[in-house]
Parts: C-alpha cells; sequence; structure tokens
C-alpha cells in the first residue's frame, strides 16, 4: 500500500497497492495480444475516431481531472482546469496527423513500433501522461504506462473513459506504484518495443541502465533543466517584462523541467529585478490550491518540501535572500516565492535544478559574459531572452546551447 497525502495539507487521504512486478507482467502480455489483434489491424480513421471520442470523454471530465489534480500534486485548481481543458485539442492535432502515418514516402511505410511503456512524474498528471499516451496510440501503438506514485488518479481515470470511448482492451495499461518496485519492473521488461521516460536527470540516468539489462530497446529520456532568462540592457528599465519574467521563474510553483530558475541582468540591474518581480508577485497569491483565487499551491510532496528547504538554506548562506510574498502559515508544504541575489556560478542555486520557488539572479558585464554565464550549466533545455531589438535577440539566440529559446 502506498499512501497519498494532500499537499495542501499534509494530510493522508487515501492509499492504492503497488502495482508490482506480476501487473506488469499481465500489462505487458495485454498491450501485446492488443497489437497482435484489433488494434494491430485497425484503419488510421478508425483510430482516429477512436481518439477522437476519448477526447471527448476527456473534455466532459474536465472538471474531475482538476479536481484530482488539485488534490494529489496542489495544483491550483484554476490552473489545473486551463491546462486539462487542453488535453481534448492535443488529441484532435494528432488524430489529424494519422492519415499523414499511411502515405508512403519514397517506398517507404510507416510502422508502429508495438509496445511502448512510459513512466511519467508528477509535476503534470494529466498533460504528462496524455502528452506521452497520444502520439504513441496515434501511431498505433499500445501502451503500458506507470504514472508517478503521487498521482495515480488521474491516469486511471484517462485510461478508464479511454476504455469508455471504446478503446479496445489491453491498448492503454495503467500500473501504478512506486519507481523502485512498479517503475523498474517496467523499464527493465524484455516485452517492451521501446521506453519514453519523463522526469528527473537522476532517474531517467537510472531508468537507461535498467532498459539495457535484459535487452535493448530505444528510449527517449525528457529530463531536468536550469534554464536562464536574460535581461539585455535594453530591456532592464522596462517594468512590463516583470511579469512575464515571474511566470516563467514560479508557474507551477517552480516544478517544471523548462522553468527559468536563473535571472542575469546587467550590471546595476538588481534593484530593478527586485522591484519589479515584489510587484509582479502581488498578482501571484499563494495559498490553498483548492481556492480558485490561488495562483501558487504547495510544493507536491513532502519529499519535495524538505528539498527546497536544503536549497532555501544554501541561499541563506552563499546569496542575499529576498522573499517575494509571504509563506501561509498553513499547514501543508508551502513555499512563497524567493529570490537569491548573487548566487555563485558555481554554487548549487546556479548549477542544480531545484524543482522549487527559488530563483537564483546573477549580474553580467558585457554580452559576452552573459552568453557564458547563460551556457554555464550541466543542462541545455531551455532559454529566455528579454530585449527589444529583434535582431540583437535572434543573434545572441543563435549563440545560446540551449533546445529553444
Ligand atoms: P521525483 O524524483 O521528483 O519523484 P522521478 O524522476 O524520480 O521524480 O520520477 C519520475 C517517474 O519515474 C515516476 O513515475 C517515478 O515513480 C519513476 N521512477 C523513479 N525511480 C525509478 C526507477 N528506479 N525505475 C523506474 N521508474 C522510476
Amino acid at each position: 500500500q502506498i499512501a497519498s497525502v494532500n499537499p495542501a495539507t499534509g494530510e493522508v487521504w487515501g492509499s492504492f497497492d503497488e502495482s508490482g512486478e506480476q501487473a506488469v507482467e499481465t500489462a505487458v502480455a495485454s498491450a501485446r495480444s492488443a497489437f497482435r489483434g484489433e488494434w494491430g489491424r485497425i484503419s488510421g480513421d478508425d483510430r482516429a475516431a477512436l481518439l477522437l471520442a476519448w477526447a471527448a470523454r476527456i473534455a466532459e471530465a474536465v472538471e474531475q481531472l482538476a479536481w484530482l489534480e488539485t488534490l494529489e500534486v496542489g495544483r491550483p485548481i484554476a490552473d489545473a482546469r486551463a491546462l486539462i481543458a487542453q488535453g481534448p485539442l492535443l488529441i484532435g492535432y494528432y488524430a489529424s496527423l494519422i492519415p499523414a502515418l499511411d502515405e508512403r514516402s519514397e517506398g517507404a511505410v510507416r510502422r508502429p513500433r508495438g509496445v511502448v511503456a512510459a513512466i511519467t512524474p508528477w509535476n503534470f498528471p494529466t498533460a504528462n501522461v496524455l502528452i506521452r499516451a497520444i502520439p504513441i496510440l496515434a501511431a498505433g501503438n499500445t501502451l503500458v504506462l506507470k504514472p508517478s506514485e503521487l498521482s495515480p488518479r488521474s491516469a486511471v481515470l484517462l485510461a478508464q473513459l479511454a476504455s469508455e470511448a471504446g478503446l479496445p482492451p489491453g491498448v492503454l495499461n495503467v500500473v501504478p506504484g512506486s519507481g523502485h518496485v512498479t517503475g523498474a519492473a517496467l523499464a527493465a521488461h524484455p516485452g517492451i518495443d521501446m521506453l519514453a521516460f519523463t522526469g528527473s536527470t537522476r532517474t531517467g540516468q537510472a531508468i537507461i541502465q535498467a532498459s539495457a539489462s535484459r535487452s535493448i530497446k530505444p528510449v527517449t529520456m525528457e529530463c531536468g533543466g536550469k534554464s536562464p532568462q536574460l535581461v539585455l540592457p535594453d530591456m532592464i528599465d522596462q517594468p512590463e517584462i516583470w511579469p512575464g519574467v515571474f511566470h516563467a521563474a514560479f508557474w507551477n510553483t517552480g516544478q517544471w523541467c523548462a522553468a527559468r530558475t536563473r535571472l542575469l541582468v546587467p550590471k546595476g540591474g538588481l534593484d530593478a529585478a527586485v522591484e519589479g518581480l515584489r510587484a509582479a508577485a502581488a498578482d501571484w497569491p499563494v495559498g490553498d490550491p483548492r481556492d480558485p483565487a490561488t495562483r501558487l499551491g504547495p510544493l507536491a510532496s513532502g519529499r519535495q518540501y524538505e528539498t527546497v528547504q536544503g536549497y532555501r538554506e544554501i541561499a541563506r548562506q552563499t546569496a542575499q535572500v529576498v522573499p517575494l510574498s509571504a509563506t501561509p502559515g498553513a499547514d501543508g508544504f508551502y513555499a512563497a516565492p524567493e529570490l537569491a541575489l548573487g548566487a555563485p556560478q558555481d554554487g548549487a542555486l546556479v548549477q542544480q535544478e531545484i524543482f522549487g520557488p527559488l530563483l537564483a539572479v546573477q549580474e553580467y558585464g558585457d554580452l559576452d559574459e552573459a552568453v557564458r554565464l547563460a551556457d554555464d550549466s550541466p543542462y541545455g533545455l531551455g532559454a529566455t531572452i528579454w530585449g527589444a531589438d529583434r535582431d540583437a535577440t535572434d543573434r545572441i539566440a543563435a549563440r545560446l546551447s540551449t533546445g529553444s529559446v
């Protein structure tokens, strides 16, 4: 049994069973037989129709899914509603791509891989599952999904809705459980044709190793980040940038891989940053995620809370800490947004992914230094440039070694 804790209160509100190795065995076998059976032979049009029927069921269940996210990971209810409402649109998009899969290009035909496994994290329970499941199913594969132990219920509900929409048995299988038992059994299973993982970099490394222990299969990894925001000298005095800087750093209480958690400002720009971000914070109330006015909820788990407290302590020792709003006095895993001014480049606050509301702020001299500091991290997921001159920002973007700018 795995306990579920409400991050808004710190109280246990439910529990669920670990699926374990035997259930993984059953799920992989059922995915294989669905792939060899009806799902493997179904036309692209019929596949698209079933996915669209699933989208319609999800659209009817937005409220239910949103409350599950709020309860499971403390996501503010208004935010959860808005994000989950986009799920059906994503299904529509992938369904529209299905006809192109059947076109031959230079004599080549596209075939599904077969049984795909996905292991997903807790930071966006519904979106993380959908982003994996939709393209996998649209391309004609079957799926065994291991959602995070913090958010199993939304994944189970999504599968239930798929079943109600007419998806054949065995196409979408969910095995709730912990990473080290159920997740590990799934990653290592030789009956999986491909593995997709979203989560922390350290877990990603363990999963790549486990995935190769009994067979070799392709893996896709979507892991951590420590992405910079670079404010150019022509923008530092523009007050309208700060709501955007704040959003990029603190949305979802900083718990997303592409959060822009390092801020680089020109020398002398610290005061403008503090003033601008303080003003922006007033529009982001921190509080109970069940309150529709809340924009920043608690951290998702006690473990995440401890991790962030550790980094806050490092901030107190190595930087100048500026709280942007008050932490609610309630029980629960609350952490209000904070700045760490002058955090050292080689220190933990600049180099490590925190996954919490702590923004490291640094000054740069010239643009060469700005680019060097922005790139100096073990990650390279994304970056944001705030500048007034589009040609200049494009030139700097081309110099950054990041996946997206
Ligand atoms: P966090 O550390 O924030 O919990 P993880 O990256 O560890 O995030 O978790 C992402 C997903 O990976 C979750 O579904 C988790 O259960 C799973 N997981 C964690 N450890 C392992 C492991 N050793 N093998 C397989 N899956 C794992």
